[in-house]
């Protein structure tokens, strides 16, 4: 079957699945498109040819595609009537679109198709890539390997005395050569580290630190995501204390991942070690996050979510506890759903890195 045939499938309820420049689309077409005032969008009714709506200075950019036409339009075309004229006979009664389409997309359409009924198409899309292929997986793997990788070149290059930007500098440089695009870091030293997003900064990397390392980008398309807190010189007790509890409590989050289990379980698992240390108020995040073309995705390993995990699934484990004006500390790894539990994607070394 092919994605397009695998994206009708999921059509029960609505006659048209419109999707806009996304990871969806991306997925679907393996072009991602990109969103601006010249609207672009996949139609895939449930009977009948999908078709690619794109303005025709754009066009060549698509790959061939054997089961989608491409309908191109000029700058003094109106494109919701083109589209309109494309799928031809009545207007469809109901139509689930992509969450990503802008709000003037869909009022242009609104506009075109006036009784039809308009739905999320997210929640049915995510079906189609929550479970990983063997080729995705492998992606994954690969960009999993570079981060590794970058950790112990990072060590070794060493971060006393930079700039938490310089820092992020040196880590971007490192996952691009190594082949990576898109990259990103969160480098947050000292108090900052209590910060989980912290944007790099000014602030100089000492003696004391404690330093929290996140950071990825896109290999083939696929998504590389991990977080590693170092401390620079000698640790006090409690820090030693509260980053061996991250690490059990990371060490329970994927022990306790497989397939058959909750989502919310997991996040359970990890929680109920950082509770039993009584730092649970400072765990202020869910435990993970699915990732594959999107470094945020389906499934969300968070409290209250029931969806049972699958073989092929794969997401992040990286609890933390977050001390305000004194530091933090997260461990991230991308674990896959394999039939003996889960697999990690990410292996660099959870140890204590003193630097
Ligand atoms: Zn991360
Ligand atoms: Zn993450």
């Amino acid at each position: 079957m092919t994605k397009i045939d695998r994206a009708r499938s999921i059509l029960q309820g609505p006659d048209l699945l419109l999707v806009s420049p996304s990871a969806d689309l991306a997925y679907l077409i393996g072009y991602a498109g990109h969103a601006s005032e010249r609207p672009t969008l996949l139609a895939i009714p449930r009977e009948g040819r999908a078709r690619m709506l794109m303005p025709q200075l754009e066009a060549p950019r698509l790959p061939a595609l054997e089961d989608v036409d491409v309908v191109a339009y000029d700058e003094t075309d109106d494109p919701y009537a083109r589209l309109a004229d494309a799928l031809g006979r009545e207007a469809p009664g109901s139509v689930a679109i992509s969450n990503e389409a802008w709000a003037a997309l869909l009022l242009g359409l609104q506009k075109a198709w006036p009784s039809a009924r308009f739905q999320a198409a997210t929640p049915l899309l995510r079906e189609l890539r929550m479970r990983k292929s063997a080729r995705e997986i492998e992606a994954l793997d690969r960009a999993g390997r570079v981060d590794d990788a970058v950790f112990e070149e990072l060590r070794s290059a060493g971060i006393q005395g930079r700039s938490e930007r310089e820092v992020g500098r040196m880590l971007e440089d490192m996952l691009r050569d190594r082949g990576l695009t898109d990259v990103w870091q969160i480098v947050a030293g000292g108090p900052n580290a209590a910060s989980p997003h912290h944007f790099s900064g000014d602030r100089i990397i000492a003696e004391g630190d404690a330093v929290v390392l996140d950071y990825g980008g896109s290999l083939d398309g696929y998504q590389a995501d991990i977080t590693r807190t170092v401390h620079v010189g000698r640790p006090g007790d409690v820090f030693v204390h509260v980053y061996e509890i991250v690490r059990q409590s990371q060490e329970a989050g994927v022990a306790a991942s497989g397939p058959g289990v909750r989502a919310g379980e997991v996040d359970r698992a990890a929680r109920a070690v950082i509770e039993a240390a009584g730092y649970g108020d400072f765990f202020i995040h869910r435990t993970g996050h699915g990732i594959g073309l999107e470094i945020h995705e389906e499934p969300y390993i968070v409290a209250g979510n029931n969806l049972t995990l699958e073989l092929g699934m794969t997401f992040s484990v990286e609890p933390g506890i977050y001390l305000p004006g004194r530091f933090g500390v997260r461990i991230e790894d991308i674990v896959v759903i394999v039939e003996a539990g889960a697999r990690r994607l990410t292996d660099a070394t959870r140890e204590l890195v003193i630097l």
